[in-house]
C-alpha cells in the first residue's frame, strides 16, 4: 500500500477526518492500521494515528509519514472501530475516543520550539533571547516579554519558525542481559583453553557450561563476585553475547500471593452460573443481571466464570470501582490466576501502568482487572466481560469523552460475542429495570455464605437527639455501641459521607460566609494550614481572624468535614484509636494500603471515612458501622439522591459482621421516615425498586425517559444567559410532543474559574431526534467555541450516573 489515512491529534472539527501520507519505503513493512505516527501537519509536526491504508489518494499534495512510533499497533482494529461509535456516542473528536483508550504515557507531549531560518540579525530583542542560538524553547521566549506581535512579524517574513517537537514519555524499561554465544561442546572447548591467569574468565565460562539461560549482567557480576572488566573479553571473542530486554515493571512483585482453588459452588451459585458458562461456550452475545446481597458469593463466580474463559484460549476483563479496588480484591484474583492477570487502577505510576497494558498488548495475560478505562484493554479474543458494582458512578466518565464503560462493554461484548455480567447487591434502576423488562437476563444470590445473615440496622432520629438536649454528632446509642465494642475489642467503621459536606467558616454576628472570588462557592477551611481553600479553582487564603463584613472576632467554622468528626471523637471517647480516611490522608501513593494494613492489624479501634472506605473492605474484627449522617446525600439537588443513598447504606452496611461474629449498623438521621433510608435498613430492593420506579414515572425521568444536560459557559454572564435561552427555545420546537425541556437553569455551581455557567435538561424518548439537534447546536456554534476563553458547550448524554 501506497498511503496511511491518519487521524492526527488535534481534537476540532476540521480535522475530525483522516488525512493522507505517502509511506516511504523504509516504514513499509511496519506501517499498518492502529500504529501511531509522527507526521507533517501545516508547519509543524505532529501525532497521529493510522486508521486505514489504501492504494490511491484523493489529495493532490501528499507529504511523508516522518515517523513511525509502533511496531505492535498500539490499537487494534476493533478498538480503531470502536473509538468511531464511541465518537458517535458522546459527540466528541474521533481522535479524543482513541486518546482515551490508550495509558497516559503514549499520549505524546509537544515541545514548542522557535527555529531561525535565517543567517541575517532578527529584531535585536528577539536576537538577545535567540543568544546565537539556531533553536529556542518556546517556554524561553514566553517568558522573555518580547511581544507576540514582534514574533508574527518575524514569522510572516519567514525568518522565525515554530515547530512542535514531540516529547514521548513512554518509558520502556530494559536491562542487560548476558547469554552464551557457543554450543556446550565449544563452550567446554574453550575452558580448557584458558590459561591460569584468567581465572575470573574461567569462573564465568564455568558458569555457563551449568546455566545455558540469560542472565542479567548486573545477577551475573554479582553471583561470581567480579567485574565487567572480567566479562568485556568473553564477549569480544564471541563466547558470549550482550542484549536487552525490555523488563516489566510490577506493582506487585514484592508480594506472595497464595494460590487459592474454586470452591464447590452452592446451589444458588451453582443455578447463577449455569447461563453464563452456557453463553460462553456458544460464543453468544448475552448481559446478565448478577443480583446478589454483599457476601453472597458472587466474586466467586466471577472467577469460575473467568476460569472457562481461559480454558477456552480467550481472555477476560473484570471492572472494578476504582476506589474497590483494595489489595485484598486483587489478591483474590492473583491468588487464583497467578501471573496470567494484569491489574490497572490510578494508584499506579504512569509507568507501571503502560508495563501492564503491555502486558495485555503481548498477551502475556489472559486477565485484566481495572477500573473503568480497562474496558478498552487490547485484547483481541474476549470471551466474557464483567463488571462488578455496576451501580457505581465511577463507571461514567465525567469529562471530555463522557463513556458509560457499561455501554462500551456491551458493545465490544458484541463484537466479540461473548457474554457481559453485570454485579451488585443494589443494581442501578436502569439495569434492573432492563432485567424486569427482560433485555438482561436476571441471576439472584439472594443467601449471604456460611448462613451469616446481613446486620440488623438501627435507624437513630436525631430530631430526638436534639431534643433529649445532645447536641454532639454522636448519638447517645452509637456512642454506648462504641464503648462496647471497645472493652470487646472489637472495631468499628465509621461513615461520613464527604458530598454535600464541606468545612466553610461563617460569623456568628452577621452570617457572612467566607466565599470564592473567582467561584460561586463557600471555601473549605483546612485546619492544619489554618487556611480557606477553594476546591474547584486553585485559590487558597488565610483563615481570617475577623470578619471581613462587620469585623466581628466570632467567626468560626461549621460543617461536618472528617478533621472535625476526629476531634468530637477524640472528647467523646478519648481512650479510642482512631484512623481517619479521606482524600486528605490517603493523597500519598500506597496510603491507602498503610493504613488499612494498620486497621486490619488492629492498630486502631475506628476506621472513620469517606466514600472510599464503603466498598470492598473485608475485616472480620469489625462488628459495627455507624453512618453518622444519613441524609446528607439526600439533600443533594439529584435526581438520583433516593438512589444513591439507598446503595450508599446497603453498602456501608455490608463491611459489618462479614465473618463469624454478627454485625450491627447504627444510620443516624434527621428523615427516618424517608423511604430509601427505611427500605435500606430493611435490605428491601425489591420494593425500594417498586417505590422509585413509581417516581421517576411520575416525573418523567430515567428509565422512562432519556435525559440530556447542556451546561453553557462563558466570562459574560449576559451572554451565557442569552446563548442558553436559545438553546432551549430550539429545542422546545423542534422535539417532536414526547419532550420536556426545562430551563435554563444557572448551574449549580453558577460561577467557575470566572465563567458563569447556565444549563437546560432536555427529557425525550426518541433518542436519534435529540441528537441530531444536539449536533446541530454544536455546529451552530462551531466558531464561537474555537475562540481562546470562549464560549464552552458540554453536552452530557446520561448525565447523573
Ligand atoms: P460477594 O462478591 O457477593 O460479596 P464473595 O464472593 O466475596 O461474595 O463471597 C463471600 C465469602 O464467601 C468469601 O470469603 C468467599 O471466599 C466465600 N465463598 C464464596 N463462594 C463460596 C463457596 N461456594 N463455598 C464456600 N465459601 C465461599
Ligand atoms: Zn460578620
Ligand atoms: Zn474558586
Amino acid at each position: 500500500m501506497t498511503f496511511a489515512r491518519v487521524i492526527v491529534d488535534v481534537p476540532s472539527k476540521n480535522t475530525n477526518r483522516p488525512f493522507d501520507y505517502k509511506i516511504p519505503e523504509k516504514f513499509e513493512s511496519v506501517v499498518q492500521p492502529g500504529v501511531r505516527v509522527i507526521v507533517p501537519f501545516g508547519p509543524r509536526k505532529i501525532m497521529g494515528y493510522v486508521v486505514a491504508l489504501t492504494n490511491e489518494s484523493d489529495f493532490d499534495k501528499v507529504k511523508n509519514l516522518s515517523e513511525v512510533l509502533d511496531v505492535t499497533p498500539a490499537l487494534t482494529e476493533e478498538l480503531l472501530h470502536l473509538g468511531k461509535w464511541l465518537s458517535k456516542q458522546t459527540l466528541s473528536y474521533y481522535v479524543s475516543c482513541l486518546q482515551v483508550m490508550l495509558p497516559q504515557v503514549m499520549k505524546a507531549k509537544y515541545r514548542k520550539e522557535l527555529w531561525k531560518l535565517t543567517e541575517s540579525p532578527l529584531d535585536s530583542e528577539l536576537d538577545r533571547v535567540f543568544d546565537g542560538r539556531a533553536v529556542l524553547d518556546y517556554e524561553e521566549f514566553d517568558a522573555s516579554g518580547v511581544s507576540y506581535h514582534t514574533l508574527r512579524k518575524h514569522i510572516d517574513d519567514g525568518e522565525v519558525d515554530v515547530h512542535y517537537e514531540v516529547k514521548s514519555r513512554e518509558t520502556k524499561r530494559t536491562t542487560r542481559m548476558v547469554q552464551p554465544a557457543l554450543d556446550e561442546m565449544e563452550l567446554l572447548g574453550f575452558l580448557e583453553d584458558l590459561s591460569k591467569q584468567a581465572k575470573k574468565q574461567k569462573a564465568i565460562v564455568e558458569y555457563f557450561t551449568e546455566h545455558r539461560e540469560p542472565i542479567s549482567k548486573k545477577q551475573l557480576l554479582q553471583t561470581l563476585s567480579t567485574t565487567s572488566a572480567s566479562l568485556k573479553p568473553l564477549i569480544k571473542d564471541g563466547v558470549l553475547k550482550e542484549f536487552d530486554q525490555e523488563v516489566f515493571r510490577d506493582p506487585y512483585q514484592d508480594r506472595e500471593f497464595e494460590r487459592t482453588t474454586p470452591f464447590e459452588l452452592t446451589e444458588e451459585q451453582a443455578e447463577a452460573i449455569g447461563p453464563i458458562l452456557k453463553t460462553i461456550d456458544r460464543e453468544q452475545h448475552d448481559t446478565f443481571l448478577l443480583h446478589g446481597v454483599t457476601g453472597s458469593g458472587k466474586t466467586e463466580v466471577y472467577l469460575q466464570s473467568i476460569q472457562k474463559v481461559m480454558d477456552k484460549g480467550e481472555e477476560a476483563i473484570m471492572l472494578v470501582p476504582e476506589i474497590a479496588l483494595t489489595p485484598q480484591m486483587v489478591e483474590r484474583f492473583k491468588g487464583r490466576f497467578g501471573s496470567k492477570v494484569a491489574v490497572l487502577h490510578s494508584a499506579l505510576s504512569a509507568g507501571e501502568k503502560y508495563d501492564e497494558w503491555r502486558k495485555i498488548q503481548r498477551k502475556e495475560v489472559q486477565v485484566v482487572v481495572g477500573a473503568r478505562s480497562a474496558i478498552f484493554a487490547p485484547f483481541s479474543n474476549i470471551g466474557l466481560i464483567i463488571i462488578d458494582e455496576e451501580h457505581e458512578t465511577s463507571y461514567k466518565q465525567e469529562d471530555r469523552t463522557r463513556y458509560h464503560a457499561r455501554d462500551v462493554a456491551i458493545e465490544r461484548a458484541k463484537r466479540h460475542h461473548c457474554p457481559v455480567v453485570l454485579g451488585s447487591a443494589t443494581p442501578a434502576l436502569e439495569s434492573y429495570a432492563r432485567a424486569a423488562k427482560g433485555n438482561y437476563q436476571l441471576l439472584t444470590l439472594s443467601k449471604r455464605m456460611n448462613d451469616a445473615t446481613m446486620p440488623d440496622v438501627e435507624i437513630v432520629d436525631m430530631r430526638e437527639e436534639l431534643h433529649e438536649g445532645n447536641r454532639s454528632m454522636f448519638s447517645r446509642m452509637l456512642k454506648e455501641k462504641i464503648e462496647d465494642r471497645l472493652t470487646k475489642g472489637e472495631q468499628a467503621v465509621l461513615f461520613l459521607n464527604r458530598r454535600g459536606y464541606s468545612t466553610f467558616v461563617m460569623c456568628r454576628d452577621c452570617g457572612h460566609v467566607s466565599e470564592c472570588p473567582h467561584c460561586d462557592i463557600a471555601l473549605t477551611f483546612h485546619k492544619r494550614q489554618n487556611r480557606l481553600k477553594c476546591h474547584y479553582c486553585s485559590h487558597e487564603e488565610p483563615m481570617p481572624t475577623e470578619c471581613p463584613e462587620c469585623e466581628s472576632k466570632t467567626i468560626r467554622y461549621f460543617g461536618t468535614g472528617t478533621q472535625k468528626v476526629e476531634e468530637a471523637l477524640e472528647q467523646l471517647i478519648p481512650e479510642a484509636r482512631v484512623l481517619r480516611m479521606d482524600v486528605d490522608t490517603t493523597r500519598r501513593k500506597g496510603s491507602h494500603e498503610r493504613l488499612l494494613t494498620k486497621f486490619g492489624n488492629k492498630e486502631a479501634d475506628i476506621l472513620l471515612g469517606t466514600q472510599m472506605i464503603a466498598k470492598g473492605l473485608d475485616f472480620g474484627n469489625v462488628t459495627l458501622v455507624g453512618v453518622l449522617a444519613a441524609d446528607s446525600l439526600l439533600n443533594l439537588p439529584d435526581f438520583r439522591a433516593s438512589e444513591k443513598t439507598f446503595q450508599l447504606l446497603t453498602q456501608v452496611s455490608g463491611r459489618a459482621g462479614r465473618h463469624e461474629k454478627p454485625g450491627e449498623v447504627v444510620v443516624q438521621t434527621y428523615t427516618p421516615e424517608h423511604y430509601s433510608v427505611d427500605l435500606a435498613s430493611e435490605y428491601d430492593f425489591d420494593r425500594f425498586f417498586q417505590e422509585e420506579m413509581r417516581i421517576r414515572k411520575a416525573f418523567n425521568y430515567p428509565p422512562y425517559y432519556f435525559l440530556t444536560l447542556i451546561t453553557v459557559s462563558h466570562p459574560n454572564q449576559l451572554k451565557v444567559q442569552e446563548v442558553t435561552t436559545k438553546i432551549a427555545q430550539f429545542m422546545r420546537q423542534k422535539l417532536s410532543d414526547q419532550s420536556f425541556v426545562l430551563g435554563p437553569t444557572p448551574s449549580a455551581l453558577t460561577r467557575i474559574n470566572n465563567r458563569y455557567r447556565y444549563q437546560c435538561m432536555i427529557k425525550y424518548k426518541k433518542e436519534p431526534e435529540q441528537r441530531k439537534l444536539v449536533e446541530r447546536i454544536l455546529h451552530y456554534y462551531e466558531d464561537e467555541m474555537k475562540q481562546e476563553n470562549g464560549l464552552q458547550i458540554i453536552v452530557d448524554f446520561q448525565p447523573y450516573q
